[in-house]
């Protein structure tokens, strides 16, 4: 075990190396850096978000936002930490002032998204928002339609199981969405064939939502719903 786990930890180094030059699509040009993913190389749970955004941009970590402060909420609400996981993106550039990925940038970043989940080999691959849903369920429907619902698709030539859910980012600027994502996480123990969450677990508090004339920020990324 401990040989396989230094094997994807490997992989990953060499592959994010590799990928930290990256010149698929336009997003190169105005990125600082490549945010590639972060956490466990042999997660059996990986999430999978939109793009990286202002702070993810400039740290090279993702989800380190506020929709990242709530993600690690979740998170240890259901008795894991970003260490347990693997966290990473759809897109591994921020789109300039934060705007929807374009299908062409997608495209141009999918193969990296594979490569990710081949080497981590995960079991279970949460989807945050419309995004990554859609592109790796292969299916146009939507994240109000599909979330809390489990699919299983082939990933990286592996059976896995896609476990959509709402993007954090969503609660932050709809607060009823808090319930829905807190009940949604609920699930990933039993999903991942774990003891089950609390029934009532603490009750997550909001987030501080960045003021809104904040000058060089736009930290909410669109296209969640
Ligand atoms: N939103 C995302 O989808 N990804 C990040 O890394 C940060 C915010």
């Amino acid at each position: 075990m401990a040989v396989v786990a230094a094997a994807a930890e490997l992989a990953l180094l060499a592959y994010g190396d590799q990928v930290a030059g990256c010149t698929r699509c336009a997003l190169a040009e105005a990125r600082t850096q490549v945010v590639f993913g972060a956490g466990s190389p042999t997660a059996e749970l990986m999430f999978v978000g939109e793009a990286p955004g202002f702070h993810e941009d400039k740290n090279g970590v993702p989800f380190v936002g506020a929709a990242g402060k709530l993600l690690s909420k979740l998170l240890d609400g259901i008795g894991l930490s970003r260490d347990d996981v693997y966290i990473c993106n759809t897109v591994k550039c921020r789109p300039p002032g934060n705007r929807n990925p374009l299908p062409e940038e997608l495209e141009a970043c999918e193969t990296h998204l594979f490569r990710q989940i081949e080497i981590i080999q995960p079991r279970l691959v949460a989807t945050l928002g419309n995004f990554a849903t859609k592109l790796l369920s292969g299916k146009p429907a939507g994240i109000t339609q599909v979330h809390g619902r489990e699919q299983q698709v082939v990933l990286g030539g592996r059976p896995v199981t896609l476990y959509p859910i709402f993007h954090p980012a969503a609660a932050l600027y709809t607060p009823r969405m808090l319930q829905v994502l807190e009940d949604d996480f609920r699930r990933i123990p039993e999903l991942l064939g774990l003891e089950p969450a609390p029934a009532a677990p603490e009750p997550v508090a909001p987030v501080a939502v960045p003021p809104p004339a904040a000058p060089v920020e736009q930290p909410l990324q669109l296209g969640l719903f």
